[in-house]
């Protein structure tokens, strides 16, 4: 028997100190998160993803009554861009949450689901998209949403 190791290297800064672009596309995550449908869990996720063609693709969190069938902001903005921006990939994605009234000091990250559903599109792609998870005082950035969830299940 072995014992291996797996290492993740991500950045991890205050949002001011973000480069000119990331500090966008986390204000476009965090300005999303208006949209949000959160009465339940009081989380109002955003999330902004950076198309291929510039464009950034906006999205929140959408609860329902009928648990489970709201939809995290990551997974919304996912099928947004696949079903309105044929042939487009996401290069990156910001995310940022909104509770008890301020965004959040510390970055939120994505839940399992969404990790897996990112990684699923980069495979599905053939390009990383990189990860930024933002709060006010501090962010964490990986390069490919991949680095997130190591053990990924795959069927091939
Ligand atoms: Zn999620």
């Amino acid at each position: 028997m072995k014992t291996l190791e797996k290492t993740i290297r991500y950045r991890a800064s205050a949002i001011d100190q973000l480069p000119e672009t990331d500090r966008r596309l986390a204000e476009r995550a965090q300005a999303a998160c208006d949209g949000a449908w959160a009465p339940y869990s009081g989380f109002r996720v955003g999330a902004a993803a950076l198309l291929d063609n510039g464009a950034v693709v906006a999205g929140n969190n959408q609860e329902s009554e009928v648990f489970p069938a709201g939809l995290c902001a990551e997974r919304v903005v996912i099928f947004s861009v696949l079903s309105q921006y044929s042939g487009r990939k996401i290069l990156k994605m910001a995310i940022a949450a909104w509770h008890d009234g301020a965004f959040t000091d510390t970055p939120v990250t994505s839940c399992g689901i969404c990790v897996q559903s990112l990684v699923d599109l980069e495979k599905r792609q053939g390009e990383p998209i990189a990860i930024l998870f933002t709060g006010n005082r501090q962010t964490i950035a990986v390069e490919r949403a991949a680095d997130l969830l190591p053990f990924t299940f795959s069927l091939a």
